[in-house]
């Protein structure tokens, strides 16, 4: 097999094998930086309505509240989009979960079996195998600048699966050798999926997310910061992107915010 370094990940490649629906984003790759999403909410106002930024090496990944994405140079994508919506802040609540389906759809067409953790994980066997973390800020003119910022674990290498210290997946075959190739699908995926969010909002996805669900009819604790909020049974999501919890005094709605899901069984 070829090895996988071997291949280019440069944006004239990525560009070039991006389909019609991505070809309005502007790709940028860099060596190395500290984090893709802060690099772009750094300079939002310069930037073209929708730009893509690549990170060779990114190291100071965030994840929600503080926490850290890792990743590696040689076997991670880490890359953040950044998109212009007309659509006022409040109505993005459920961006996250669409990107999620994206990205889950993206894999399935690769034959990986993504699932989602609500509100915004792409699981394989039940271990995290991408992240998502969405920086929003107003526009100086109109609408809203979301920074959708994705950590991918395509292959792990063994010393970035002890520094996670955590179960985490990493993809098998064909698409772990062109990174580009992988790239350019999910930006394909992503440039339909924010056009059809800003047209339709988070409802044109609810089904979608929901056939992705994995934890699905299983019973869940609701946590924030380690105190349990709710439990129940997670029952998918509503046309808002809200987590559906079956629990002993009926069905209640959950906003994302801060909290995390966690299944039973491993709580
Ligand atoms: P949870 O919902 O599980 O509480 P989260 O979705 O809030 O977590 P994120 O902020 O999305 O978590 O991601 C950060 C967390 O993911 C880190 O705290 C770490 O445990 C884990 N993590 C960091 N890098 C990776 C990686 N490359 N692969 C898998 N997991 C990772």
């Amino acid at each position: 097999m070829r090895n996988m370094s071997n291949i280019p990940l440069s944006s004239a490649r990525i560009s070039a094998l991006c389909g019609s629906a991505a070809r309005e984003i502007v790709i940028d790759v860099v060596t190395e930086t500290g984090s893709t999403n802060a690099d772009l909410l750094a300079r939002v106002e310069q930037l073209p309505p929708r730009q893509c930024l690549l990170a060779l090496s990114q190291t100071a990944g965030r994840g929600r509240s503080g926490r850290s994405w890792l990743s590696s140079s040689e076997g991670s994508l880490t890359f953040s989009l950044a998109w212009k919506f007309r659509r006022p802040l409040h109505q993005l609540l459920g961006l996250p979960l669409a990107v999620g389906v994206a990205l889950a759809e993206t894999m399935a067409s690769f034959d990986i079996a993504a699932q989602l953790k609500w509100p915004n994980d792409v699981l394989l066997d039940g271990k995290k195998l991408a992240g998502v973390l969405i920086e929003s800020t107003a526009a100086r003119d109109q609408g809203v600048w979301a920074i959708i910022g994705i950590g991918l674990n395509v292959t792990m290498p063994d010393a970035l699966a002890v520094q996670i210290g955590q179960p985490a997946a990493q993809m098998d075959g064909a698409v772990t050798q062109d990174r580009a190739l992988l790239l350019a699908r999910l930006l394909d995926a992503l440039a339909v999926a924010m056009n059809l969010f800003e047209d339709q909002g988070f409802a044109a996805f609810q089904s979608r997310w929901n056939a992705l669900h994995a934890h699905q009819g299983k019973a869940v604790v609701i946590v924030d910061q380690g105190k349990t909020l709710h439990e129940g049974v997670a029952c998918g999501v509503d046309a808002n992107g809200l987590l559906l919890l079956e629990g002993s005094a009926g069905r209640i709605t959950v906003m994302a915010g801060d909290v995390s899901l966690r299944a039973v069984a491993e709580h």
